[in-house]
């Protein structure tokens, strides 16, 4: 297929083709990111009016709308120019005041002319105790009441849009619905006792009740959505997996060594993980897959595992960070393990040039480096390996899931194992992470000692520094987080350089030291080491140390102006510390008043440690978009799914959608034809680059 279908240009065509839409009113819509007919019928009413004829405006409820018929009394025009005009009406009980302000008399006679029957819908409300209606939605002759619809829908407007009009609007759009065949699961959609397509839109837009998203009409569409995203993912994945990949069997002989050389035992998350990764690496197509687990959860082990897995295999591994620091603490972590098992271990950034970098990149060729760690410098175009066989790349939660896939595209044939230490609620992990695998380490390493967690005002801040004293005087370490007030880096920064001069002042030459991101690499890797090796005992850090590092001697954080970070940001600096076998504290220090968000985010910081009820209550606080940043995210904008709350409908897309793609990778069968059409429709026209040829 080379463009969109025929059947669906109606419903891409200009919105003023619509009855009633003019360029104004198209603009207006604009607004509502309406732009075609076809987006008109995914904007489905918010709610309903109920304008059911009533013998009575008595009793109705007062600010509700009513509908009834009346027989057409005296006008008052009002006496001033800016008094109402009022016409007297009188319904089957009483008499009431239909009131119209800068009137025009001649058009109102007209409208509502004394002794006549009219039916009148609009709002009730009472003014010095009597019933009146101003400006009634509705004035009609009793026999053109039948045009009134008796459940009205409620759109979502804009300025320059009415209710009027978006309803003449969508009953022209729904007439321009084409007949298309089903693309859901006949199974599925007779067990949810789902309509067809049309019928549910049209359902959908003319309700006969309250609007709910669980009625059988909703929850059909909102399925499309989640479907035809799934589907994208899933012929992703397919594409990814077709590409050759590489069987890497390995004897496990280097793991074995590595373990042996464990104070430790493996958690059973983590020997899960393994499994599944060595399964993935020894299987024919590409792996490519995510491990999501906590900070802390134990996952540069796994990834080291992975990477053995490939040394054994006579092949190499490459390790990603996004940073530099992270890159070393890697190496750091990995090398003493590897070297347990004779496996070589190198760092490659861009601090690396000259005959230093040329000799790490003829060892690499030679494949006398079996595990190259580094930053971003690893892609660079004259890195080449001898024999790469697994890419793990670590936090790499802020790529979106389209770039993924583009990075997956142009890769290599090795293995990919991304690590993200972001809890993510399992709704939204479908939705940013479905064309992969998923293993989870949802279990920490034992004898983790929880984390004491206090809020403080900042004025307390001379009390929390004299503490800090008193804890360095035991041997104790602590970081310190200066606040993030500014989207600008140089006010953090002079922010940070204030803190460190008075902590010095307090605490004495030597033992505080000073990380922050426009540090250049060498001196922020020097301060690093500095805390590291325990030379310096306080460390004050912009955000640059949220990811990754690891000082098990560190038992203390101080976040200044917690209020200013987010959720899963504060949860990855609290878990910078508690790593070692001391009791961990950590001050959150706020300045009053707190918005509600902001008191919210730090109650469930003191209420609990796990990243995925934080996640969770992060995401209900802010909404998916702006957890995961949706446009960087390429989260996409569902309009009538919710992926927070139907995580089952989610979840069953995926399944349902991957079953598929692996009978009729090609969407070839008439269900596949139906699928092309459903994607068209959801303009998931990247997807029809990824469809298997074969
Ligand atoms: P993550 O990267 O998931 O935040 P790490 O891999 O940095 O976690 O592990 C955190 C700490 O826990 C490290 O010091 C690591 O040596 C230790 N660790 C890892 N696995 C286990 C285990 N099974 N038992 C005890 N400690 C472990
Ligand atoms: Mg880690």
């Amino acid at each position: 297929m080379t463009g969109r279908p025929e059947a669906l240009f109606p419903l891409f065509s200009a919105l003023t083709a619509l009855p009633g839409v003019g360029p104004r009113t198209a603009e207006h819509l604009g607004n509502l990111d309406v732009l075609r007919p076809r987006d008109l019928i995914f904007t489905l009413p918010v709610g309903i009016t109920d304008r059911k004829l009533r013998p009575t405006v008595q009793g109705a409820p007062e600010g509700g709308v009513v509908t009834v018929e009346v027989t057409v009394g005296a006008h008052r025009p009002g006496r001033t120019k800016s008094a109402p005009y009022k016409v007297v009406v009188e319904d089957a009980r009483t008499s009431f005041d239909l009131v119209f302000f800068r009137a025009r008399a001649d058009y109102l006679s007209n409208v509502l002319p004394t002794g006549a029957r009219r039916v009148i819908s609009g709002r009730l409300e009472y003014f010095d105790g009597i019933a009146q209606i101003a400006h009634p939605d509705y004035i009609l002759p009793p026999e053109e009441a039948g045009t009134l619809p008796e459940i009205e829908p409620q759109y979502p407007l804009t300025a320059g849009v009415t209710q009027k009009q978006m309803f003449k609007a969508t009953e022209g759009a729904l007439a321009l619905l084409p007949k298309v065949e089903e693309w859901i699961d006949p199974a599925l959609l007779d067990r949810e006792a789902w309509p067809h397509w049309a019928e549910a839109m049209v359902l959908a837009h003319r309700p006969a009740g309250p609007v709910s998203p669980d009625t059988p009409d909703r929850q059909r569409l909102a399925y499309d959505e989640l479907f035809a995203h799934q589907l994208t993912l899933a012929l992703a994945r397919s594409a990814s997996r077709k590409q050759p990949g590489r069987v890497t069997g390995g004897d496990g002989a280097l793991q074995d060594k590595v373990m042996a050389a464990l104070p430790f035992p493996l958690t059973g998350a983590q020997t899960r993980a393994i499994a599944e990764i060595t399964e993935d690496m020894a299987a024919p197509e590409r792996m490519n897959r995510l491990l999501q687990g906590d900070v802390g959860s134990g996952k540069t082990l796994v990834a080291l595992m992975a990477l053995l897995r490939a040394v054994e295999a006579g092949g190499q591994g490459a390790m990603m960070a996004p940073t530099e620091i992270l890159a070393h603490q890697h190496l750091s972590a990995i090398r003493p393990l590897a070297e347990e098992a004779g496996v070589v271990t190198e760092i490659l950034t861009g601090r690396d040039r000259g005959a230093e970098r040329s000799a790490k990149l003829a060892a690499l060729a030679r494949g006398d480096i079996q595990i190259l760690v580094g930053t971003h410098a690893l892609f660079q175009k004259d890195v080449a390996f001898k024999d790469l066989r697994l890419a793990v790349v670590d936090e790499q939660h802020r790529f979106g899931v389209y770039q993924r896939l583009e990075l997956g595209r142009k890769g290599t044939r090795a293995d990919v194992l991304v690590m993200t230490a972001t809890p993510i609620p399992r709704s939204l992990a479908l939705v940013q992470y479905g064309d992969m695998d998923v293993s989870v380490l949802d279990e920490k390493p034992p004898g983790r000692k929880p984390v004491k967690t206090a809020l403080m005002t900042m004025e307390r801040l001379a009390e929390v520094a004299a503490h800090l004293r008193d804890a360095v005087a035991e041997g104790r370490q602590a970081y310190w987080v200066c606040p993030l007030v500014e989207e600008s880096e140089a006010v953090d920064l002079t922010a940070a350089e204030d803190r460190f001069k008075y902590l010095r002042a307090g605490l004495g030459e030597g033992v505080v030291g000073l990380v922050h991101g426009q540090m250049p690499p060498a001196q922020k890797d020097a301060a690093m080491a500095d805390f590291v090796a325990g030379h310096t005992k306080v460390l004050v850090a912009t955000t640059v140390i949220e990811v990754g590092v690891n000082v098990p001697n560190a038992t203390i954080m101080v976040i200044e102006r917690a209020e200013h970070f987010g959720l899963s940001q504060l949860h990855q600096l609290r878990g910078r510390v508690g790593r070692g076998l001391g009791a961990s504290t950590c001050l959150l220090l706020y300045k009053p008043p707190l918005t509600t968000g902001g008191e919210k985010r730090l109650s469930i910081m003191r209420e609990t440690e796990d990243g995925f009820v934080i996640a969770e209550t992060d995401l209900q606080i802010r909404g998916a978009g702006d957890l995961i940043g949706a446009a960087q995210s390429g989260l996409p904008r569902f309009r009538i799914a919710d992926p927070e709350r139907q995580a089952g409908l989610m979840a069953t897309a995926q399944s349902d959608a991957r079953l598929l793609i692996e009978k009729d990778p090609g969407l070839q069968s008439p269900r596949g034809q139906a699928v092309r059409l459903l994607l068209w429709l959801m303009e998931q026209d990247k997807a029809f680059g990824l469809i298997s040829v074969g």
